[in-house]
Parts: C-alpha cells; sequence; structure tokens
C-alpha cells in the first residue's frame, strides 16, 4: 500500500520530509504559503551580496544529528566552505571576544564591581555546596543561584531581556538548562578565576557551537535549494504560494484545505507532517480541538525579528563575521557581517551589514517603516563611530514572525499540554523550530523530518504486513 504524505511548510524541516518520503516510495505533495520554498533557511542575495536571515552556519550541536549533517554534506554541500569562527561582544562601550570569557568581563568592569562579582560568585557557590539549591524556575533564578546575582544584574539579565523582551524573572530556566547545562558556565567560571589568580592562560570556552561551521558559497539558501531539487527529482510535488488553512481528520484521511493561486483546493492524506508553528496547527484543526489545548497553545508566543540590511561603500567594518550588543539603547542585539565569512561574499570593495532587531509582530518596531528601521540603525552606528551616513548605499529589511520560541515561565506545562494531544491524532507528525516549539538549528530540523518519515514508513510496512497475512 503507497501511503500519501502532505508536508506543511516548505522550509528546511519540510523539504527534508519531502525528501525523505519520496526516497522511501511515499507520494508527497508540500505546501509552501510563500512564493518561496527555504523559510528562515533562505537567502535573500541582493545586489551581488550573500544575505541571510543572520548567519545560518551548519553544525552538528548534538551527538544525534552528526550522520544526518555528514550526510547533507555529501549529498548537497560541494560548495560548502569551512569556517572558522571569529566573532564578539560590544558590552559597556568596549569590544570583547565572545563568547566572553569571566577574565574579560571583569577586565571591561571598574575594579569594585568585579570584586562584588567575583564575591558574589564565590559566596554563591559555597552556599550551593552547603545546601541543595532546587530546582529554579525562572532564568533569574537560575543564573542567580549559579554564578550570583551580580552577574546576573550587570551580563546575563539585561542581554535576555534585550533577545526576548521579557524580564528574566519570566523567562523559563528550562531553556537554560537544554542551551548551558552542557556549556557548563559554572565551569567556565571556575577557570577563568582560577586563570586570573594563577596568571595563565583560561582554557578554551566550552561552547554549543562550535569554532568552525560549514557555510555554502552562495549562502544558506543554496544548501536548502538543493534539498528541495533533491525531493523533486525523487518524485516530490511542491507547491510554492499554496497557504495551508484547515486540517481536519474524518476518522479514516487526513484533509487540508488550502488557498492556491487558482482558489480553494482540498487534498487528503494518509498522514501528515507539520513544520508550521504550533498554535497555527492547533488553530488549523479547529474547534475540534479540546479548550484546554487550544489555550495552551495560544501560550505558546514567538519573539519576531526585523533584519536591516545595510549596504555600504566601504570594504569592511568589523573583523568578526557576527557582534552582538549587550546595551537597551541600541536596537540590535547582533551585526552579522557576511563579508568576514571567506572572500567573495560581497562584491569587491563594498560590504553590508544585517542587523537583528528582535520584536513582536504588531509592535512598533514591526510595525515601522523600512525607511525608519535603516535609519535606526544607521544613526545608532555612527553613534558607535563604525560607519558614516553617505558609505550607505541602499538597504532592505526581511521580518520573521517565529523567529524564536519563547520559554516564559509555564510554557513547559503549556507545550506538553499541546504535545500530548497531537501525540493521540492519528499519523500526526510534527517536526521543526516552530512545529515543535524548541530553540533549535537546522540539524535538529533534519533530525525531527527523518525520524517523522521513518515512524510514517515503519507504520505503513507494518500495514502492509498485516494486509499480506
Ligand atoms: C537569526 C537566526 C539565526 C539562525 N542561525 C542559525 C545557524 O547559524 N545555524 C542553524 O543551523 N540554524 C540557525 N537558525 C535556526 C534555523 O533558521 C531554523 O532552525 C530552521 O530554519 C527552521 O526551519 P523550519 O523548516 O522548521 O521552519 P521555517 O524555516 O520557519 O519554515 C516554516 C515554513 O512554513 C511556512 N508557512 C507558515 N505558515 C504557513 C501556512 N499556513 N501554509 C503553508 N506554509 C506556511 C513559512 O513560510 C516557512 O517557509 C537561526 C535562526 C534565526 C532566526
Amino acid at each position: 500500500m503507497t501511503k500519501r504524505v502532505l508536508v506543511l511548510g516548505g522550509g528546511i524541516t519540510g523539504l527534508t520530509a519531502a525528501l525523505r518520503a519520496a526516497e522511501s516510495g511515499l507520494e508527497v505533495e508540500l505546501f509552501e504559503a510563500t512564493r518561496r520554498t527555504g523559510g528562515m533557511g533562505g537567502s535573500m542575495n541582493e545586489r551581488g551580496f550573500v544575505l541571510d536571515h543572520g548567519i545560518h552556519g551548519l553544525y552538528s550541536a548534538r551527538k544525534e544529528t552528526q550522520p544526518l549533517v555528514r550526510e547533507m554534506v555529501e549529498r548537497f554541500g560541494s560548495d560548502f566552505l569551512t569556517i572558522q569562527k571569529k566573532t564578539s561582544i560590544h558590552f559597556r562601550g568596549r569590544y570583547l571576544k565572545y563568547p566572553m570569557g569571566m577574565k574579560e568581563l571583569f577586565r571591561a568592569l571598574p575594579l569594585l564591581t568585579s570584586a562584588r562579582c567575583v564575591l558574589d560568585f564565590v559566596r554563591t557557590r559555597v552556599r550551593g555546596r552547603l545546601k541543595d539549591i532546587g530546582v529554579a524556575e525562572s532564568f533569574e533564578h537560575w543564573v542567580s543561584d549559579r554564578f550570583g546575582h551580580s552577574l546576573y544584574e550587570i551580563y546575563f539579565g539585561p542581554y535576555v531581556e534585550k533577545v526576548w523582551g521579557l524580564p528574566g524573572t519570566r523567562m523559563s530556566s528550562a531553556w537554560l538548562a537544554r542551551r548551558i547545562s552542557q556549556i557548563s558556565i559554572a565551569t567556565v567560571v571556575r577557570r577563568a578565576l582560577k586563570a586570573i589568580f594563577t596568571r595563565r592562560p583560561p582554557d578554551e570556552m566550552h561552547s554549543l557551537q562550535p569554532q568552525t561551521f560549514l557555510y555554502p558559497r552562495l549562502g544558506s539558501g543554496q544548501f536548502v535549494d538543493r534539498v528541495r531539487d533533491g525531493a523533486v527529482a525523487a518524485g516530490a510535488v511542491l507547491h510554492e504560494g499554496w497557504r495551508v488553512r484547515g486540517l481536519r481528520h474524518d476518522g479514516a484521511r487526513w484533509s487540508v484545505e488550502l488557498d492556491t493561486p487558482e482558489g480553494p483546493q482540498t487534498k487528503t492524506a494518509d498522514a501528515i507532517v507539520n513544520s508550521l508553528p504550533l498554535p497555527v496547527l492547533i488553530s488549523l484543526l479547529g474547534e475540534t480541538v479540546p479548550p484546554a489545548v487550544r489555550e495552551a497553545a495560544s501560550g505558546l508566543r514567538f519573539r519576531a525579528m526585523t533584519i536591516v540590511n545595510l549596504f555600504l561603500e566601504r570594504e569592511r567594518i568589523y573583523g568578526d563575521q557576527w557582534v552582538y550588543y549587550s546595551s537597551p539603547d541600541l536596537p540590535f542585539n547582533r551585526i552579522n557581517e557576511f563579508t568576514n565569512l571567506a572572500p567573495g561574499y560581497s562584491p569587491p570593495g563594498r560590504t553590508a551589514l544585517n542587523c537583528e532587531i528582535t520584536c513582536f509582530t504588531g509592535d512598533a518596531t514591526w510595525t515601522s517603516s523600512d525607511e525608519a528601521l535603516a535609519e535606526r540603525c544607521i544613526a545608532s552606528l555612527e553613534r558607535l563611530r563604525l560607519i558614516r551616513r553617505e558609505e550607505v548605499s541602499g538597504h532592505s529589511v526581511a521580518r520573521l514572525p517565529n523567529a524564536y520560541p519563547i520559554f516564559d515561565v509555564g510554557c513547559e506545562t503549556r507545550l506538553d499540554t499541546v504535545l500530548r494531544y497531537l501525540r493521540q491524532q492519528p499519523e500526526l507528525h510534527t517536526a521543526g523550530r516552530q512545529g515543535r516549539f524548541e530553540y533549535i538549528n537546522m540539524d535538529e530540523c533534519i533530525w525531527h523530518a527523518t525520524e517523522a518519515i521513518a515512524a510514517i514508513r515503519s507504520r505503513a510496512s507494518r500495514v502492509d504486513e498485516g494486509a499480506r497475512a
């Protein structure tokens, strides 16, 4: 029995699902609302510049994804470059190496403040040894319990609030457990303190992000386009400009209602792979979803992002590929300069800055005109003495409504409610950054999609065996 699969969304998750499904003999169609597949992994290359939605290097953030990334690179990565990471952070008016070691942090602070942080840190560690610090619910508690409140106030708190738009007291510690536990900041702090006192260079900072990453020569869109071409070559049918607007199960099969350029259409299938944001998926399922699940889903929110590209008549601005800005007085929290990835990412003698500004959909930043956003960035960059406005020859703006899932306090319970409900639905698989509400990169999206198709296939073969028996 051939199974028919419909894939919702055409980012790297949806495209990988379409590729895997077609290659394993399943009939598959994919629906992407915009006119071009690729999602956040696609490129917006303009005027001879490679421009992505923020730097999109490919690497494995966890062991499980290593073979998949290797396979994808072997198949679709003939043009990948290996890039040595160069990053820094602008902190209290100074540019410091990033990831920032505590040694640099203390050097950037006045002596008394550094001393207060060290004392606070040591006191916190001693207290932690003497009594169980328990499970911290909020980001603020989690950091303060481990590194002391001074470091939280000075460094961690303001940056998190700027990026996520919520105070650390409202951010959950759960995402930290996933992102930071593997980094072991405590170890880093301990080593940095040792380095300061023994005057020996600190050991390399533990990081989830390796020091090298792979980058397609023409931008990350080149990679996702190749995955797309692979899916089409294997027999997947992709529809661009087709928006999913409803989803239901009649007890035997799924129906997907679509707005297409030729008008409304309905497609049916045995299985669905979703990569749309979880709250969207729940609203597509409509009134059949219990109110408690709908309420839980509506509490899963995303941080949006506007990306302002400034085209400059200058060879380069930074030596780094990206620079973090922690000051709340500056609109951007990170600026990427693709020129510094490798030669060829910008036309000769010119560069572009790719400024990431996080916001909420509908707020003053999100609804600002492109000109107003560009002006905010230019004025701030002038204030930092990085550029002169006469050097700016143009700009463009991209808007990402669902850049980061927001892990506020209580979101784990809401997420659990939604995922538990979805697991009860027959052959409905949800995958990817927004489809799982996880702060993950492309490697894990590829993994999710691969697992979803494997689950559909294994059920299909069980059904086949049952029919033959
Ligand atoms: C600033 C930034 C930097 C990043 N840096 C990296 C990095 O260095 N390395 C890395 O690996 N990852 C990085 N990521 C993460 C990476 O972008 C994501 O993990 C990945 O692109 C998510 O892919 P996806 O397919 O799950 O979602 P998306 O790419 O968002 O795809 C979902 C698709 O669904 C479509 N859609 C939405 N609604 C509908 C509808 N109703 N009907 C049909 N289609 C619909 C959307 O148009 C979109 O194309 C970064 C992300 C951001 C925001």
